[in-house]
């Protein structure tokens, strides 16, 4: 065995997802269980990409309804207007105000998008058992689950844009339905990073070195 990185999985080792505890286990048999705190110890998480795919679909197609559906209802003396994301910002940009409507599309439209190819990238790389770009991929992963935690932001924008409307008017903004839909895809696209393994990304070339050897 030549020095260098060992891999747990490959010498028979599991870490405890709950306690971190570091144990010896076979690849056969059934469940293991941790010996200090018998939580059920897995290699790599069970069923990750199968989960991970569940909920990207359901974040692919609520992502329709978030931008096809009215995400304001405004009602006013002069009759009531519904806008959906992209009329919002197209009204924003028409008005003057062409560094909000830039803020709201890149938080809104473009973020959310780009996280969802991301994460079928991913996982169509690991399905395929991809050796392509591993640095890269896991680079991405990082990147994904980053911006999930700070992808509240797309919902505060609709609130300072329901804000600043209602200043402008005499007039009762209501969140649309795509709203809702809209915080679905973001929630859904978060527990489909937090599906994945990121190990999965370097277990093909781990397999390939070893057929080498
Ligand atoms: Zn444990």
């Amino acid at each position: 065995m030549s020095a260098g990185p060992v891999i747990a999985a490959a010498s028979g080792l599991l870490s405890c997802h709950v306690c971190g505890l570091l144990s010896r286990g076979a690849h056969t048999g059934g469940t293991l269980h941790c010996p200090r705190c018998s939580a059920a110890l897995h290699f790599r998480k069970p069923n990750s990409v199968a989960r991970s795919w569940a909920f990207l679909i359901a974040a692919y197609i609520l992502y329709i309804p978030a931008n096809v559906l009215p995400i304001m209802e405004t009602s006013s003396l002069f009759g009531s207007q519904d806008d959906t994301i992209m009329s919002g910002i197209i009204y924003l940009w028409h008005s003057g105000s062409w560094d909000l409507a830039l803020v709201v599309f890149i938080a809104s439209i473009m973020v959310p998008l780009l996280k969802l190819i991301a994460m079928t990238v991913l996982l169509i790389s690991v399905q395929r058992r991809s050796t392509w770009q591993p640095v890269q991929r896991t680079r991405l992963y990082r990147i994904v689950e980053l911006v999930g935690r700070w992808s509240m932001l797309d919902i505060y924008v609709v609130t300072i844009l329901a804000a600043l409307v209602q200043i402008g008017a005499l007039a009762t903004i209501n969140a649309g339905p795509a709203a809702l839909a809209f915080g679905a895809v973001v929630v859904l696209t978060m527990f489909s990073a937090m599906e994945f393994d990121p190990r999965l990304i370097w277990d093909p070339l781990q397999k390939e070195r070893f057929d080498h050897e």
